[in-house]
């Protein structure tokens, strides 16, 4: 490893906060008993927000963000982890008040290290990411609810998004009827189609608000849209159905009433990736490296470079990128 190394670093002065390249040490990075050799990170859309500051999801300067990142140990003080083991980190912080994963080296506590499950390899892990792991959350919540394929189609919103393109491939693989719906819905069909969407309809359906309760459509959901949408999922759910709800994209507000669940016994179930539990994470790992297919991960895939990752910022946060975009370090 080369003494110097290349970040993506985030300043702030009095005139806000500045992104940029740097070349950094060793002696850069925050304590840690582990160092990793980053080999791939991801966008996310908190990443867009994160670096295009929309949000203050930056909680100390100069910070290297990127909430995630999927590399090989280098050096380790805990023997539960050698030099060479292939692990992701996400969450716990990572790239909001701790150095995260846009620099070739990164130095961080080992209870925040999950071993890659054998068949996933380090991009294919930020092929998934944060995103990927949170569809699987979702998916999850829905079967503790007991949402199962026999009881009719699972609604998945934001579909060309990160989260909504990973559900997809995981319903389908688990035997659901999916129906995706995307604000791109006419230049979209076919990569959604391709991922295992039954149907495809027009998010604008859901955008405006709607009645308390609307004609049962869905047995379960997964919304990363929130806000309007969120409320019309919900009076849309059919009797003893669930949603998972993990996003924001349209907006925080949830402007519904309580007859979907006093009435139709509706569950919403929160998801959240951050906190998770480590055996939380473990499981969901575990599941995508069985439920998901990765032929079909690897259409979703854009590869870009550290320097672009300040490009894209924006046209994440405008909801522009389809899928998923894979930082090569
Ligand atoms: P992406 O940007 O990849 O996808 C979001 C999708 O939402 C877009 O592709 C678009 O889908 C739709 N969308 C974007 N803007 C709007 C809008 N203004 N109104 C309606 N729909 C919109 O993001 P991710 O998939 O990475 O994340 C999705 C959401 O989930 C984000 O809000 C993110 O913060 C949240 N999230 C939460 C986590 C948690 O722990 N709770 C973890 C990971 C993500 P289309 O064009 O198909 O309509």
């Amino acid at each position: 490893m080369a003494e110097h190394f290349q970040a993506l670093l985030v300043t702030k002065d009095g005139d806000g906060q500045h992104a940029g390249m740097a070349e950094l040490t060793a002696a850069d990075l925050m304590d840690g008993d582990v160092t990793i050799a980053v080999e791939h990170s991801t966008v996310n859309y908190k990443d867009g927000l994160a670096i295009s500051g929309a949000l203050p999801i930056l909680k100390r300067f100069p910070i290297i963000p990127g909430i995630d990142l999927a590399g090989r140990v280098l050096h380790s003080g805990n023997p539960d982890f050698r030099e060479g083991d292939r692990v992701v980190v996400n969450g716990h912080g990572l790239g909001e008040s701790h150095h995260g994963g846009y620099a070739a080296l990164a130095r961080i506590s080992s209870e925040m290290l999950i071993r890659l499950p054998e068949s996933i390899s380090t991009s294919r892990a930020m092929a998934i990411g944060t995103a990927g792991y949170t569809a699987m959350l979702c998916v999850i919540a829905l079967e503790k609810a007991g949402v199962t394929p026999e009881q009719g189609p699972v609604l998945v919103t934001g579909a060309a998004g990160g989260v909504g393109s990973v559900a997809i491939g995981l319903l389908s693989k688990l035997g659901y009827h999916v129906t995706a719906s995307s604000r791109r819905a006419g230049q979209e069909a076919d990569y959604l189609t391709a991922l295992g969407a039954d149907e495809v309809i027009d998010a604008r359906e859901l955008h405006a608000s709607g009645k308390p309760l609307a004609k049962e459509r869905w047995a379960g959901a997964i919304d990363s849209v929130g806000s309007t949408t969120l409320a019309n999922v919900l009076s849309q759910i059919r009797y003893n159905g669930a949603v998972a709800a993990c996003g924001l994209a349209q907006g925080v507000d949830l402007p519904t009433t309580v007859m979907p669940f006093i009435l139709r016994g509706v569950t919403l179930a929160g998801i959240d990736s951050v906190m998770a539990s480590r055996p939380r994470r473990e499981e969901a790992w575990r599941r995508l490296a069985e439920d998901l297919d990765l032929a079909k991960l690897d259409t979703m895939v854009t590869r870009i470079t550290l320097p672009d990752v300040l490009s894209v910022a924006e046209e994440v946060v405008a909801g522009k990128i389809r899928g998923r975009l894979v930082v090569d370090l």
